[in-house]
């Protein structure tokens, strides 16, 4: 055996994204004590740095030591308590973790089902809060990476709080890629990931908790059944200054990767990545339908991060994704659940969405379908995208 050398990838999946370099060097600084104060200095920017990118106040921000999975169950474990009622608003994947999550707290779920590839339906949840007036949380995915569908997150939060419930809100990929505004909206518990929009590597994800959020965790009637995601535990380590007291050991090198990219976000600008994420969209979009190919999700409830697109009559999709991968270095995403098979998922998030990513995919695409005799228009995807990436030129 010998030192592990990972191939030189291009990752357009749903995950992870290209690091960028900046945050590789960052991670390979070194390793200090995770009660060095130099490191409690890091921590306190961390804080205010994840502050502005979920768009908050609250003093409960932090990251969890564990990937996007667990600032879920982070969420799920700190609120909801044996015999609560919860509505889980599920139209793709992760809705279907957020039952298991639910139903392992002890509770019941209550789901309101939409179909893949749409929007999740405020009226069927006023309907169901209607009818289930003891729920005491809603939750649902703002990104679904499943299906590429953007869900009204500011509408969603109003109708929960008009029943009197908490929300919860995975913002794993929408974080860093479209516009997310906690304290606007109002949003009770946000979980996210690293390795979606804000282009650090996997392994950490990203919380926030809301005043009222907190209040129902210090009431609690029943303790968490998580130790290691017990909030009123962790915050002793990730609470005010100085007096941080030993929970877990933090993955110190990975949080320096998460301090760098979040610095590289603030540096942007919000606005700016957001608008950049949109802009490579347009542009990959243009391409795509240049070939002749056509997305799953209605053009007002796209992702820009996440593109699903359908699969040509008769193509086989791993057949295509092993040649990119092997040819081209490019890794893009397959359907996942109901979509596998019917759908490739492409990535444009954080570090990756930038405009050599578009042509270089599109090419490498518009040539491999040629090659397997796909029915698309060949030859037009990457002259069309150019002509939004630079346009009059
Ligand atoms: C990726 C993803 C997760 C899970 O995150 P991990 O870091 O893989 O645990 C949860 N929800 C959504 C919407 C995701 O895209």
């Amino acid at each position: 055996m010998k030192s592990f050398h990972p191939p030189q990838r291009t990752l357009m999946g749903p995950g992870p994204s290209d690091v960028n370099p900046r945050i590789l060097e960052a991670l390979s600084r070194p390793t200090i004590g995770h009660l060095d104060p130099a490191f409690i200095t890091m921590m306190d920017e961390m804080k205010e740095l994840l502050q502005y990118a979920f768009q908050t106040k609250n003093t409960i921000t932090m990251p969890v030591s564990a990937p996007g999975s667990a600032g879920m169950e982070t969420c799920f474990v700190n609120l909801v308590e044996p015999g609560d009622k919860i509505i889980v608003c599920q139209n793709g994947v992760f809705g279907a973790r957020m039952k298991e999550n639910v139903e392992r707290c002890g509770a019941e779920a209550i789901m309101v089902e939409d179909t893949w590839g749409t929007v999740v339906d405020a009226n069927k949840l006023e309907d169901t809060l209607k009818a289930n007036r003891d729920a005491t949380i809603v939750a649902f995915v703002h990104a679904e990476t499943s299906t590429g569908v953007c869900s009204d997150v500011k509408t969603l939060v109003e109708i929960t709080h008009r029943y009197d419930c908490l929300a919860i809100v995975d913002a794993v990929t929408s974080l860093g890629g479209i516009p997310l505004h906690v304290d606007e909206w109002q949003i009770d518990a946000i979980y996210s990931g690293t390795q979606k929009c804000l282009s650090c590597m996997p392994g950490l994800s990203p919380v926030s908790f809301s005043e009222a959020a907190v209040d129902k965790i210090k009431t609690r009637k029943h303790k968490v059944q998580s130790w290691f995601m017990d909030l009123n535990l962790v915050m002793g380590y990730w609470g005010s200054g100085g007096k941080r007291a030993y929970h877990h050991t933090a993955p110190i090198n990975a949080l320096y990767g998460l301090h760098e990219g979040l610095l590289i976000l603030r540096e942007e600008g919000l606005e700016q990545a957001w608008a950049r994420h949109s802009l490579h969209y347009q542009a990959l979009r243009t391409g795509i339908e240049a070939m002749g190919l056509s997305y799953v999700v209605e053009e007002s409830a796209r992702l820009p991060q996440l593109n699903a697109i359908r699969i040509p009559e008769g193509i086989n999709d791993a057949a295509v994704r092993q040649q990119l991968l092997e040819q081209y270095h490019l890794e893009i995403g397959a359907g996942l659940g109901e979509m596998a098979g019917k759908v490739w998922r492409i990535g444009l998030m954080g570090y990756a969405s930038n405009p050599r990513n578009v042509l270089f995919c599109l090419g490498a695409l518009d040539n491999v379908l040629t090659s397997m005799d796909a029915a698309i228009d060949t030859g037009r995807a990457v002259a069309a995208a150019s002509n939004i990436l630079f346009p009059g030129e």
